[in-house]
């Protein structure tokens, strides 16, 4: 007898071990690890993922398993293991460790069906093919009863038949209409001999079957004959074609075309910087680099040639971008080097699309994908090399279970694969930065722009001395003499808004009185399309307010600087200049984003103005100038990071300006022009600001000199969130050396979301051998209050954030 051990889809502390469950004989030697199954579990039957296979088992009443659900793996050895590590490291259950692997659509609720593979009906035994019938898909029900499963598995297996997961009627596989003749060439001929000079078109199409004895696309062969379908219909009733639909892939890039690009001549430092990456690949060796390259000195380019490499040697790549970054623009650049071998893999896709794009990829029909932070997971099984683009930005991090940041599943494949992994960035974490400085990971310089562009001059406009001038406006007068120059030269703009821990916020004028959500200790964001207030952590709205509700004064307006509003104000001092907004509200529309970059690229428009969204990744040679509006806004985060995330955002949003033969210009205007992070941005030194950053990381214990766990604790009563978050703080203090601090417990910087209070520890430590076994032990003691009552403690193994 054998035995299958499951994880079970019930997240809960109790559960979150296997449970061993009979294989029933029918499916003896069929069910494998990577599967999924369903299983009776107390009362109901749930869904859970086979690990592994036993001849033996302890458990004393043991049941069978109900439903296979997949006929092959669709986790694969590899990536069980990376399920298992992500539960030690991430504190998250197994479940939803192996979850978070996969695409929304094997998640979600669907209908199985099996097919026969494009091309493979020769293939296929006919007593399977029989079962087809007329018939293109079979329903998973049929067929799982059925007394052939076992040999329709192994087709599946060989690829000759193939499981599809239909995940809705709205995203339904796409299918076009095929022809195909259903007799002999021979028959053909005699039958067209047969047909009167009238039946022209009929003459036309039987003859190009003659000649051409092929199924073809029915649009296709309209197109040929310039026929309609009513004539092909003819043939198909009188039995001579076949009319059938066949599959084809949702691809969102599809209608545009990529002029294939070829390898450019590397430079001397890119050659430099290639090299060890080239030998990691060919020796099968892991290591880590960290490629530092200013913007524009040609990193992407290594990237490519890289990969080259990895696919010639038949293995896989993956590269992660940031979401914000995945524009047209960077896929353009892998698509038109590798054509269909690449898939793209964002969350602008439909679950559909997303479901096609990871099919591609477990089917081994591309070698490449390019994504976000989810792409990490994809399911390749001979990886020569992952690249980590933007390696500093905050969103390769998961703010929800599993609290995995990217770059250490990346590193944690790539030992398993021996590849190497490389994170590229122009402004690189503190934590990569000093790993590399100790030898860690391996530094690969890129300190000249390609062709030696120089860097663009960037200057700093202190808007207190503006106001001092008598200059209310949000654009200073040296800004604005800029933007007029460019204007009058036919080039191109970029207004950067920074909105990083800054809303629009309305304030009463007379009191001073601020709206509050009533849910959450966080003032409501002003909407001006809507004319609402809005919560950003809860959802609450209200209407804009008429009298402030404290003094009842009608002087209550809204405070601080949307895209709306400079907007606005830019047509108003600079009416003849054609703006193009970007920030949420004008993309999301899907295909949005794209569209606007595109009429900018047309030159359609003389500024473009946004937020985060345009500070990375664009590229567009007429762009000489780039403002940056209230460049200080995220210095006021409080954050550690505060500095680090300030200077970066700005470098980035510098390096738009000046990419190609014109030399650019940036304006930084600000509030807090002294600040180093600001003052080190202007001179784009990032050694001087990461020396000065370490001085201030060492002296109040942050990272990269100590690690840190945050626990946040939160109930909607507040004595029992201080209750609880005091006795988890003194409970790890017994646990853990005095080397480790242990601060807290204290309120979050929000201290209530949707009604909820919020409390926190932080956890600061280099070496602690008993941490994981001690917030496990937490975990386990209040498991019942967790799963009974409303209480929650979340475990951030290494937080990004410490909101
Ligand atoms: P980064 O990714 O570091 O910002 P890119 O790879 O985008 O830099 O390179 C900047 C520009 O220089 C791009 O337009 C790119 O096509 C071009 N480029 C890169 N490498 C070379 C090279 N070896 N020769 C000529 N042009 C190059
Ligand atoms: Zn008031
Ligand atoms: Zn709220």
């Amino acid at each position: 007898m054998s035995f299958a051990r499951v994880i079970v889809d019930v997240p809960t502390m109790q559960t979150d071990r296997g449970f061993d469950y009979l294989i029933p004989l029918q499916w003896k030697g069929l069910v494998k690890p990577g599967m999924r199954v369903v299983v009776p579990f107390g009362p109901r039957k749930v869904q859970g993922f086979v690990v592994s296979i036993h001849e033996e088992t302890e458990a004393k009443k043991i049941k069978s398993i109900d439903q296979l659900l997949d006929p092959a793996p669709i986790l694969n050895d590899e990536l069980l293991k990376v399920g298992e590590w992500l539960t030690e490291t991430t504190l998250c259950y197994k479940i939803t460790a192996f979850q978070a692997m996969l695409p929304a659509a094997l998640k979600a609720k669907y209908k199985k069906e099996i097919i026969v593979s494009e091309g493979k009906d020769k293939e296929v035994p006919s007593e399977i093919l029989r079962i087809f019938e007329q018939r293109r898909a079979l329903p998973w029900e049929d067929v799982s009863g059925s007394s052939l499963f076992s040999k329709i598995q192994k087709e599946i297996v060989k690829g000759t038949l193939e499981v599809l997961y239909v995940v809705n009627q709205k995203t339904k596989k796409r299918t076009v209409k095929q022809i195909k003749p259903s007799v002999s060439k021979e028959d053909i001929k005699s039958y067209i001999e047969t047909l009167t000079n009238r039946a022209k078109k009929q003459k036309q199409i039987l003859s190009f079957f003659y000649e051409r004895y092929e199924p073809v696309l029915l649009k296709d062969l309209l197109a040929k004959i310039e026929g309609t379908p009513s004539t092909v219909q003819a043939l198909v009733k009188k039995g001579l074609l076949t009319e059938e639909e066949i599959e084809v892939y949702r691809d969102p890039y599809e209608n545009r075309s990529f002029q294939k690009t070829q390898a450019l001549p590397l430079t001397a430092e890119q050659e430099k910087a290639i090299t060890p990456i080239l030998s990691s690949i060919e020796k099968n060796e892991h290591q880590v680099f960290l490629m530092y390259g200013v913007t524009g000195s040609g990193k992407t380019e290594v990237y490519l040639q890289s990969i080259e490499q990895v696919l010639k040697n038949g293995k896989e790549a993956i590269v992660l971008v940031p979401e914000i970054s995945l524009t047209p623009q960077m896929v353009h650049r892998f698509k038109s080097r590798f054509g269909s071998k690449v898939a793209v893999l964002h969350s602008g896709l439909s679950t559909g699309e997303k479901y096609d794009e990871w099919r591609k990829i477990y089917r081994k029909e591309v070698q490449l994908v390019v994504g976000a932070r989810s792409a990490i997971f994809a399911p390749f099984q001979n990886i020569g090399i992952i690249i980590i683009d933007e390696e500093h930005e905050s969103s390769y991090k998961q703010e929800e279970n599993p609290r995995y940041h990217a770059k250490d599943v990346a590193i944690f494949r790539a030992k398993e694969h021996g590849c190497p992994v490389v994170l590229g960035s122009a402004t690189p974490t503190l934590e990569s930065f000093a790993r590399a400085q100790k030898g860690v990971y391996t530094l690969l310089p890129l300190r000249e722009r390609v062709n030696n562009r120089p860097l663009p001059s960037v200057e700093i406009c202190d808007m207190r001395e503006e106001l001092r001038n008598g200059n209310r406006s949000m654009f200073s007068t040296h800004l604005l003499e800029k933007l007029t120059e460019r204007l009058e030269k036919g080039e191109q703009s970029v207004l950067f808004l920074n909105k990083r821990g800054y809303s629009s916020f309305v304030m009463c004028r007379d009191c001073g009185y601020v709206m509050q959500c009533p849910h959450c200790d966080i003032s409501l964001t002003y909407h001006r399309s809507e004319q609402k207030m809005k919560c950003h952590y809860c959802g609450y709205e209200t209407n804009m307010p008429r009298h402030c509700p404290e003094c009842d004064s009608d002087y209550i307006r809204f405070f601080g600087t949307g895209t709306q509003r400079v907007e606005e104000e830019l047509t108003k001092v600079l009416p003849e200049a054609r703006v193009i907004r970007m920030d949420v509200d004008t993309t999301n529309r899907k295909g949005a984003h794209e569209a606007l970059l595109k009429k900018f690229g047309n030159k359609e428009a003389d500024i473009l103005l946004g937020t985060q969204m345009i500070a990375k990744g664009l590229d567009f040679p007429d762009v000489t100038l780039v403002g940056v509006l209230a460049a200080d806004t995220s210095l006021r985060i409080p954050d550690f990071r505060a500095s680090e995330k300030t200077f970066q955002l700005l470098t980035q949003v510098s390096g738009r300006a000046g990419r190609h033969e014109k030399p650019g210009e940036v304006v930084i205007q600000t509030y807090a022009p002294e600040h180093y992070s600001i003052q080190l941005a202007m001179e784009q030194d990032f050694d001087k600001f990461y020396q000065k950053e370490m001085i201030m990381r060492k002296l109040h214990a942050y990272p990269p000199f100590y690690y840190l766990v945050l626990i946040t604790v939160s109930d909607e009563e507040i004595l029992k969130v201080v209750d609880v978050s005091e006795k988890i703080a003194s409970f790890m203090k017994s646990k853990l050396s005095n080397e480790a601090q242990i601060l807290g417990p204290v309120a979050s910087p929000i201290p209530r979301i949707n009604d909820r209070y919020r409390y926190h520890c932080m956890i600061k430590y280099k070496r602690e051998s008993a941490l994981f076994d001690s917030l496990r032990t937490v975990l386990h003691h209040y498991q019942k209050e967790i799963s009974q009552t409303s209480l929650t403690i979340s475990i951030d193994v290494n937080p990004m954030m410490l909101m």
